[in-house]
């Protein structure tokens, strides 16, 4: 369903992407031109930063961020366990160590407490990522930062428009990681990715390192590599962000229908959690049940592909489990062990039609049904208003 969605989006906006792609083809320019200058003052505006830089993809926004706040070997990095592998690798990738904390079982968000406990005098910086477009409690973490003397570097690959406390995330700490992937809620026609910031030093540095660590041509001041965000792709996602917001707005709208039609189900259902001052874009819906992976396979069963963010918390994964000495993991995590053990994403995009939704819903409900006549509970049934 992920690609026919994609074809969707082009349908949908073919005229706008037709005119940008021809362009483009006409200017002759394809690397480094004014398609990504345009789109990155126009992303920094709508993130509410002062500066934007284009980048390959949001593993290089990641890595060059840290890279850019001076963050390398023998220093730590916080990270939730509970993440893409991405954000991990970036951490690796800059020559630091990884540290796993736990989540917040409700949110899926990093846990503020557990980041205090995982502190130590090596730690640097902490990213916090906005998973399934839901902000994480930025509140909590400043506090922690700023206690520390850390940087907070946001992972903000999942949530583009998202915001906390009203003001949008790419904004809402020293500087954010994005990335473009054509799935995410702003997505570009291949891989892309950026960072914002305030902060016109790390503006200029990541700038430098996305092109050979070089400022002015034949010139090398940093380690540089080649990541930079194509025309192609910043003039695609010039077009898709004059319709992100609609396209997010949509995406609230199936998860409020989903929160309002599958409530009431606990504990047998559980809904994605709020922070009360975070507003989130839906990236994903991740409903949790001991029996996630019968109702996987009964939605299956009726064509509803549904996917599991993520069946192997990272840290566990081979690259991390057979290379210790990349991560500094001393706590057992968990909730990020039971929430790869039991939630389940349901289909949720802008371009998701009405009765594809209603099918999620009726495929849901029918498993639960399922499920109360095999084990003679009534309870879950007129919780849900099933009965
Ligand atoms: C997608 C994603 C990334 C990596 O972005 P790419 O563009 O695929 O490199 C990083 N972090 C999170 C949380 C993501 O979802």
């Amino acid at each position: 369903m992920a690609d026919s969605l994609l074809i969707r989006q082009y349908e949908r906006f073919r005229d706008e992407l037709d005119d940008a792609y021809r362009r483009v083809m006409s200017s002759g320019i394809f690397v480094l031109g004014e398609e990504l200058s345009l789109f990155e003052s126009e992303f920094a505006t709508y993130c509410g930063t002062a500066y934007c830089v284009g980048v390959g993809n949001g593993l290089d926004a990641l890595t060059l961020t840290l890279e850019a706040h001076g963050i390398g070997a023998s220093h730590e990095v916080i990270v939730p366990a509970n993440t893409f592998i991405a954000t991990l690798l970036a951490v690796t990738r800059a020559g630091a160590t990884v540290v796993p904390v736990d989540a917040i079982e409700d949110t899926f968000n990093i846990d503020p407490d557990k980041v205090s406990e995982a502190i130590t005098q090596r730690t640097r910086a902490i990213i916090p990522v906005h998973l399934f477009g839901q902000p994480a409690d930025m509140t909590s973490i400043h506090a922690i930062a700023e206690e520390h003397g850390l940087a907070v570097i946001e992972d903000a690959a999942q949530a583009h428009g998202a915001t906390f406390k009203a003001r949008r995330v790419g904004s809402l700490a020293s500087a954010a990681a994005f990335s473009f992937y054509p799935i995410k809620n702003l997505g570009a026609f291949g891989d892309g990715g950026a960072v914002t910031t305030d902060d016109s030093d790390v503006a200029a540095r990541v700038r430098r390192l996305r092109n050979y660590g070089s400022g002015e041509k034949y010139r090398h001041d940093d380690i540089g590599l080649n990541s930079r965000l194509d025309e192609l792709q910043a003039a695609f996602l010039r077009v898709k962000l004059r319709h992100l917001d609609q396209m997010n707005a949509a995406r609230v709208r199936i998860a409020q229908r989903y929160d309002h039609a599958l409530g009431g189900a606990e504990p047998d259902l559980r809904l994605p959690g709020a922070h009360p001052d975070a507003a989130s874009v839906w990236h994903q819906y991740a409903v949790r049940t001991q029996e996630r992976d019968a109702l996987q396979a009964y939605l299956a069963a009726r064509s509803i592909s549904t996917i599991i963010h993520y069946p192997v918390p990272a840290h566990l994964q081979p690259a991390y489990a057979s290379n210790a000495s990349l991560i500094s993991c001393s706590r057992p995590l968990p909730v990020s062990k039971r929430l790869a053990d039991t939630s389940l994403s349901l289909p949720i995009d802008a371009f998701l039609q009405d009765a594809e939704q209603e099918a999620v819903i009726h495929g849901v409900r029918g498993f639960l049904e399922s499920r109360v006549s095999d084990h003679g509970n009534q309870a879950p049934l007129r919780a849900a208003g099933l009965s």
